[in-house]
């Protein structure tokens, strides 16, 4: 008799461990590698799990394991993808299972379809086909072309002198907006596709960005299919494009965060365009970073990867300044324009407001003020478009009763339900709760006192585009936020009226300002920034700099007259605060500088590293309990030190959400390798009285976060 061949499976649970299985040659007709991906049975119904181990042992009696029931057909998980997998895994304390499979598209997570799955790829095979490439050329800036800044910095990525430098380089590009990175960047990527075996991943933020990026990357690669990753294309192309990045079939791989997992067997090149920006951190399941992993991934495959933006992060900026990274600059606007000049309203100033007396005074009353609307009336005048950001959607925040106290509070969270207009999420007018969802028909009457006196307070984009059209009666007024960009027409239509002149003014979130290369835009203006200060969260002031370095980015970028460097506009009541400060002068290193001494003095990241353990239950009194009976535990392991700082249980920002309440509780070290073994710690202590991770006793869901980059 053979000896039987035991094979370890790891799943989509939150169990530290594998399961061992019987693999049946004869009946599977291969042996078993490390990376197959197959169909197990599980309990009383099916999984698809990862063959993590081969061997011919197992703890058990061989008569008590079963048996894989199918291989998926499916090349292996490489090596290479396997291990930037158990280091993620490792690094934000989940498990293995849990890491890999939901990286996976849910088309070859589904074992009852993989039959189908040849006639599928066919199919999509020939629809690619018929797909023209390389139709659309704007901003196909060639190598020749660049100016000199661009080409020294090509230079430094392509160039003789560093064709030695084989093997892991991490290199900062920073440029502010408009200074021509895209164009150096993907004039490197097809130096290094010119190999024809490699492959290159080019990693972008979510996701309004992505349909511009394509367009260009497939300018300059009419040739090249492009394995398209993000939150918009379906399961089946997503599949599709998995499948074809697996077999080196697509060499160029565009995708949001997810894309950071996908298994690219030929990667030679890394681009993460904006590090800076928040959506790649991952903020379910196992929470990573995908810039953190790429830059892992770059190491461990020991090749090159590039990361760009205007406003770098204060961690990236750190690395390049201590020369750990390379470091290239970009410092003028490619096409010549001139940055926006810096208005800071003060609004507290009477001069700069509305008088009661004033005739032509807006009935509507909005943030505007009486200076920024005299800008608008000016940039409408030129012929100019403006561009107005707040940074709620809806109508009003809150709906408030004259007679008494009552708010419009969601029942199931500590927030307000923000009131939308009719047509936008409904026929009618109604409340919606945007942490839980919630939408409830505005009440006639005060709940309370039944009083039918209610009033909004506050103002989101809906009444802003009233008060607009009340000031600017011949203004062709265009509103962008999810809730318009869901209704009719996709985003990409709504920036298209806006590219081809369109609309006049548009009045819209933060979404309108990412990465958009607009020509006519002669003033921007942001009204609530202060608001995005008043958040707890360390990183607030960080964040919204580079918001407001984005927008302003929006302005001026025109080319024609290489002269118009256009306005920006911030309504603020804190024209002193030092990101305000550092804004006018347009000085980001400034800036940055200025961050990380209160972060030094403060001990903060990058100055030391952070964990997060969130807990939440039916209230708020257990889950804080939960916290400090893991923080007691802790203490009397004589864990607790000046080297390692366990700080008390604190509700969340927003403490109840959708019926549960929450609270966090935070660890900081100046030492990596402590806190990891820490957390290490704390995942054991946990689970030995939890199920997955809900504790038994107090049923508790609880959950270890690496590097929170929102506390
Ligand atoms: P960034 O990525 O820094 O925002 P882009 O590469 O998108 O900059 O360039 C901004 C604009 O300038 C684009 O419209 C692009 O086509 C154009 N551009 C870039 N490089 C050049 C160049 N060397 N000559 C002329 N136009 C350029
Ligand atoms: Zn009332
Ligand atoms: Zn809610």
């Amino acid at each position: 008799m053979t000896t039987p061949i035991v094979v370890q499976i790891v799943v989509d649970k939150p169990l530290p461990q594998g399961f061992d299985y019987l693999w049946d040659e004869a009946r599977l007709g291969c042996l078993p590698q490390i990376g197959h991906i197959v169909e197990i049975p599980f309990g009383r119904g099916k999984e698809v799990g990862i063959v993590t181990k081969v061997s011919a042992h197992s703890e058990y009696e061989f008569d008590k394991l079963r048996s894989i029931e199918k291989i998926a057909p499916l090349p292996l998980l490489d090596g290479a993808l396997l291990k930037l997998m158990n280091f993620a895994s490792q690094y934000y304390v989940h498990a293995l299972g849990e890491t890999i499979m939901p990286s996976i598209p849910k088309m070859w997570r589904k074992s009852e379809d993989w039959d189908k799955i040849p006639k599928k790829l066919e199919s999509a095979a020939k629809k690619k086909a018929k797909e023209k490439n390389g139709e659309f050329v704007e901003g196909y800036i060639t190598a020749d072309q660049l100016n000199q800044e661009q080409s020294n910095a090509l230079e430094s990525l392509v160039g003789e002198a560093n064709k030695q430098k084989n093997g892991f380089r991490a290199i900062l590009m920073q440029g502010q907006t408009g200074s021509g990175k895209t164009a150096v960047f993907l004039n490197w990527l097809a130096s290094i596709l010119q190999d024809e075996t490699a492959q290159v991943l080019l990693l972008v933020p979510e996701i309004n960005l992505t349909p511009q990026l394509e367009r260009r990357v497939r300018a300059y690669f009419p040739n090249e299919i492009l394995a398209v990753l993000h939150s918009g294309v379906t399961e089946k192309e997503r599949g599709v494009a998995w499948y074809e990045a697996m077999t080196g079939k697509a060499r160029i791989i565009l995708g949001t965060r997810l894309a950071a997992l996908t298994p690219i067997p030929n990667l030679r090149a890394i681009v993460v365009d904006e590090e800076h920006d928040p959506s790649y951190k991952q903020q379910e399941g196992t929470r990573y970073s995908a810039r953190d992993l790429a830059i892992w991934r770059a190491h461990d495959q020991k090749i090159p990867i590039l990361l760009s933006s205007a406003t770098p992060s204060l961690e990236t900026w750190m690395a390049a300044k201590a020369g750990r990274y390379e470091y290239l600059r970009l410092d003028q606007r490619a096409q010549g324009a001139l940055l926006p000049k810096v208005h800071l309203v003060n609004s507290r100033d009477p001069q700069n407001q509305f008088s009661p007396g004033d005739k032509n005074s807006p009935k509507t009353k909005s943030l505007i003020t009486k200076t920024l609307a005299n800008a608008i009336s000016k940039n409408l005048e030129v012929g100019k478009q403006s561009l107005i950001l707040i940074n709620r959607r809806g109508y009003a925040p809150v709906l408030s009763c004259n007679a008494c106290t009552w708010l419009s509070v969601c029942t199931q969270c500590s927030s307000h339900m923000v009131m939308h207009k009719a047509g936008a999420l409904g026929k009618k007018s109604v409340l919606s709760c945007h942490h839980c969802g919630l939408v409830k028909p505005i009440p006639s009457f005060c709940p309370d006192c039944g009083n039918a006196d209610l009033k909004t307070l506050g103002q989101g984009t809906q009444k802003l585009e009233d008060a607009i059209e009340e000031m600017w009666p011949n203004a062709r007024v265009l509103r962008v936020d999810t809730d318009s960009s869901r209704k009719s027409k996709g985003a990409e239509t709504l920036f298209q009226e806006i590219h081809d002149g369109k609309v006049d003014i548009v009045v819209g979130t933060q979404m309108i300002a990412k990465g958009h290369d607009y020509q006519n835009i002669g003033l921007v203006a942001v009204l609530d920034a202060d608001s995005r200060l008043y958040s707890p969260d360390f990183r607030a002031a960080e964040r919204l700099f580079a918001q407001l370095v984005q927008v302003a980015g929006r302005a001026g970028r025109s080319g024609t007259d290489g002269q118009e460097g256009g306005d920006i506009y911030i309504e603020t009541q804190y024209p002193e605060a030092a990101v305000y400060q550092y804004l006018l002068r347009h000085d980001v290193d400034g800036f940055l500088s200025h961050t990380a001494r209160e972060r030094e003095e403060a001990q903060l990241p990058p100055y030391s590293y952070q964990g997060l353990i969130h807990a939440e239950g039916k209230t708020l009194d257990k889950a804080i309990q939960f916290l400090s009976g893991l923080k007691g535990r802790l203490k009397n392991k004589g864990l607790l030190s000046k080297e390692l700082r366990v700080y008390d249980p604190v509700p969340k920002a927003v403490m109840r959400v959708a019926g549960s309440e929450r609270a966090q509780l935070v660890i900081e070290s100046e030492s990596r390798k402590l806190l990891q073994e820490v957390l290490e710690l704390i995942d054991q202590d946990l689970r030995a009285d939890s199920q997955g991770r809900i504790s038994k006793t107090s049923r508790i869901r609880w959950l270890i976060e690496r590097d929170p980059i929102a506390i």
